[in-house]
């Protein structure tokens, strides 16, 4: 990027220590977590940005986007980097907008709803809610890192997802507003259904700078897990509680041997050669659950408090997409995919992956509750990783059986799997970023200054 590009930059954030220039935190400020896939890995490992800024407001965004807008400068954001795709990374160079210094909570609201700035750390916000009364109704197990905007713009769901479903499910994102990359930026506010215009487009059309969002009444929790002697012991008793309105959870997951032998931090709560459950339950139904656990045939290996998210053993630091982490640590030739599978076929379904694939594919099981209320078993399958086409043929072959991969192979937004197939995303594109100068190459549908523009119905 030209000098003067930079210095003009830096005279509209008005304070250098908030333009970073230096090539190698330029660089590390332009990764995230993208070597979880050796396909991404091979394909990312050589992009970065060229100039980091972190705005304070709304009105530093503005001045920023409508300067890259009339000079051309492609504009990538960043919340804390964990997502898993590359999607923060630039393949275009430009600037990396560095939103963590706008981290405000301006309410918790009386009616639950939380209205904060998109820096905001999700575990910050938990924190916060919960003194008041309310806790998130679902967030990743990356919380104390990752960010909200963050989360809404890359993210999908996790710890809560098997009672509250989904960030993009009931409600939970009520509003938000937007900066475009237009000549005039605008802020533009979205809510209703009209948000998932911007949810989950990896901020390719438009930036996110203030959320509401919907928060749900405040649980004493409980942790507890439970060994089985085989898998299938397991999913059927994770299953039962999992899919029975009577238990109030927020986490149930479940893992077959030998991922349990992967967390080396936690070996109190794992027995050799078993598979594992692991729950967070209501306090008030801990001691029930256990003695049903045990009715069925299950050994409670741990059990206690939830201290909030400082408690040790904190169970949800296994869980999610930190299952891939330790099996990453255990063995750098590990990956994964997420699977999505029907309750009333997924055990003939695992046994097909099984037979097929052997130990190449090894289950890790997290329910959660889809739009419809229904919860289903979502799978994060730790998988071996021999050769790009061997991993293309598994997800081929999971097709053919009929279960749905959000593919994590893939760099752009259509690939992924959670791109809407009514192309809300691209139409807000086009409306809010009509150069494409917002992550491009991430939307690869879209086209810059295309005629469709006219066919775009106004909103
Ligand atoms: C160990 C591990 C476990 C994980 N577990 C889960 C999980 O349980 N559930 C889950 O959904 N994900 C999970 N993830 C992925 C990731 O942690 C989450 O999606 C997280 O919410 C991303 O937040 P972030 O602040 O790090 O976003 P980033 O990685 O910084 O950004 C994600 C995307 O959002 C865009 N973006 C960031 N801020 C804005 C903004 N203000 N406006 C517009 N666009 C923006 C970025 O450009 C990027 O495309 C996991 C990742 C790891 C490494």
């Amino acid at each position: 990027m030209e000098q003067g590009h930079i210095d003009a930059l830096t005279e509209i954030v008005g304070d250098a220590a908030r333009v970073i220039t230096e090539p190698q935190v330029v660089q590390r400020l332009s990764r995230d977590f993208y070597w979880y896939s050796p396909v991404l890995r091979k394909l990312l490992h050589d992009k970065t940005g060229e100039v980091v800024l972190k705005p304070l407001n709304v009105s530093e965004i503005q001045a920023i986007l409508g300067y890259c807008y009339a000079h051309d400068l492609p504009v990538t954001l960043r919340g804390a980097g964990t997502g898993n795709y590359g999607q923060a990374i630039p393949l275009h160079g430009g600037v990396v907008l560095d939103v963590e210094r706008m981290d405000r909570i301006d309410a918790i609201q009386p009616d639950g709803v939380a209205v904060c700035e998109p820096g905001l750390r999700l575990g910050v916000l938990e924190n916060e809610a919960r003194q008041a009364g309310w806790e998130l109704r679902c967030y990743p197990s990356t919380i104390i890192k990752a960010t909200v905007g963050g989360f809404l713009a890359g993210g999908s769901g996790g710890v809560g997802s098997v009672s509250h479903g989904g960030l993009r499910d009931f409600g939970t994102v009520r509003a938000l507003e937007i900066v475009t990359m237009e000549d005039e930026p605008r802020v533009v506010r979205r809510e209703g259904e009209a948000v998932h215009d911007i949810l989950h487009a990896w901020g390719t059309n438009g930036v996110i700078t203030r959320i509401w969002l919907a928060l749900t009444p405040a649980v004493e929790w409980s942790q507890c897990s439970v060994a089985f002697d085989s898998f299938a012991a397991a999913c059927d008793f994770s299953e039962r509680i999992a899919t029975s309105d009577s238990w109030t959870k927020r986490l149930v997951t479940t893992f077959e041997w030998p991922i349990p032998s992967f967390f080396a931090p936690i070996k109190e709560c794992v027995r050799e050669g078993k598979a594992l459950i692991f729950f967070m339950i209501a306090s008030a139904q801990i001691g029930r659950l256990e003695a049903e656990a045990r009715d069925a045939g299950g050994i409670v290996t741990y059990s206690g408090a939830y201290q909030g998210l400082r408690t040790i053993p904190l169970l949800s630091d296994y869980t999610w997409n930190h299952t891939t982490l330790w099996a990453l640590k255990t063995d750098p030739a590990y990956t994964y995919l997420q699977t999505g599978f029907n309750p009333a076929t997924v055990r003939g379904q695992f046994l097909q992956l099984k037979q097929r694939f052997g130990d190449e594919i090894l289950f890790h099981i997290e329910f959660m509750k889809k739009s419809s209320g229904q919860v289903v078993p979502g799978a994060i399958p730790i998988v071996r990783y021999v050769s790009e086409e061997r991993l293309n043929e598994m997800i081929d072959f999971c097709r053919e059986i009929g279960v749905s991969v959000a593919n994590p192979h893939v760099n752009n937004v259509e690939g992924g799997g959670r791109y809407r197939p009514d192309n809300v995303q691209l139409l807000a594109k086009q409306r809010y970023d009509p150069k494409g100068l917002l992550n491009p190459g991430k939307m690869i549908t879209f086209k810059p200054e295309g005629a469709e523009l006219e066919s775009v119905p106004a909103r």
